[in-house]
């Protein structure tokens, strides 16, 4: 059973960005099961996702229905999407602060910053989204970076609960540790709010012709782990999986964040050019400048998310593989479970 996608969704009618609809897609099979919610372009420059996301609803809506539960997609910064610009006025995904402006009373449309209209209808659409749900709701948020390499993924709020088992789904390396370090995400927002499972994938570099085919991969991959792959798309997940193993041969499938490097409009921060995602950097090494001098590693690790933009609050990260974590794959081999 399938429903219109945008008519009657009041989030979709066009404030100010027009032309550009919130609501990406919106599938419901007749029987109750998990959510997936698909989010793109929560920083406007960053297409891959939504591009990503656009093709796998353009697929589902073709397809058989859903063997159960629900798929819904937003984009997030329409303004910011319009202008082809990572924000307008303030970081989508930084204001999500609990000691933020209460969403109770978000500026009326029209006032404050772009940001804060985005925020109050997203909020909205979300609000009807979780009020429909029948099942666990899983969070997909698709991004890319301005450094080129390979993808990744982080996760919070997972349930371990036995019922809501599922196979770790997108076969790319698992930073730890990423929510820690930022605040005021969307997807700290999300588990707070809704106690959602938030999954974020970094998709490789902005305009990368590549990072869009990641993103659909990602998608085909998460929605499989969660069951929600009509059996005549099984293909498009085999070929998903072939399509990131590929692109992540050779890296740690586990990895922690041990240091962020923060930085300030008015500090002239600079990246050395040609660091990619994953590279090994070691201690003293230099990876940036700025007004001040030279910024080196602290560390023996590997760089993650290097700033080759203008526009952003980290300059770089640091991460290191993380040993105390089995691979890959909540669900080990039952031969492997039983022994240790
Ligand atoms: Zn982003």
């Amino acid at each position: 059973m399938r429903e219109p996608i945008t008519e009657g969704v009041p989030g979709a009618r066009d404030g100010g960005a027009p032309g550009i609809e919130r609501v990406l897609g919106r599938i419901k099979a007749r029987e109750a099961g998990p959510t997936v919610l698909l989010l793109g372009g929560i920083h406007g420059n960053e297409t891959a996702g939504v591009e990503g996301i656009r093709r796998v609803v353009d697929e589902l809506e073709r397809a058989d229905a859903l063997p159960h539960g629900d798929v819904f997609a937003l984009l997030g910064n329409r303004r910011a999407y319009l202008h082809d610009r990572r924000f307008v006025d303030v970081d989508l995904n930084r204001i999500w602060k609990p000691s933020d402006p209460p969403y109770e009373r978000l500026p009326a449309e029209g006032e404050g910053a772009a940001e804060f209209q985005e925020q109050r209808e997203l909020l909205e659409e979300l609000t009807m989204i979780f009020g429909e749900v029948r099942g666990p709701v899983h969070v997909l948020d698709l991004h890319t970076t301005s450094g080129e390499g390979a993808p990744f993924q982080g996760e919070f709020g997972a349930s371990r609960e036995p019922e809501e088992e599922w196979e770790r789904g997108i076969p790319v390396p698992h930073v730890l540790g990423l929510e820690s370090m930022i605040r005021g995400t969307l997807g700290a927002f999300l588990h707070r709010r809704w106690r959602a499972r938030y999954v974020l994938f970094e998709g490789g570099q902005h305009r990368d012709p590549r990072s869009p085919l990641r993103a659909e991969a990602a998608i085909w991959t998460f929605l499989a782990s969660i069951g929600l792959v009509p059996s005549s798309l099984e293909d498009r997940v085999t070929s998903s999986h072939r399509l990131l193993d590929d692109e992540t041969r050779g890296l740690p499938d586990v990895l922690e964040m041990i240091h962020r490097h923060p930085i300030f409009p008015d500090q002239g921060f600079e990246m050395q050019p040609g660091f990619l995602n994953f590279q090994s950097v070691r201690r003293g090494q230099i990876l940036a400048r700025n007004k001040a001098g030279t910024i080196r590693a602290e560390f023996d690790a590997r760089i993650l998310m290097p700033l080759y933009q203008e526009v952003g609050s980290d300059g770089f990260f640091l991460v290191r593989d993380h040993h105390a974590v089995r691979p890959r794959g909540l669900r080990r081999p039952e031969t492997e479970r039983a022994t240790s």
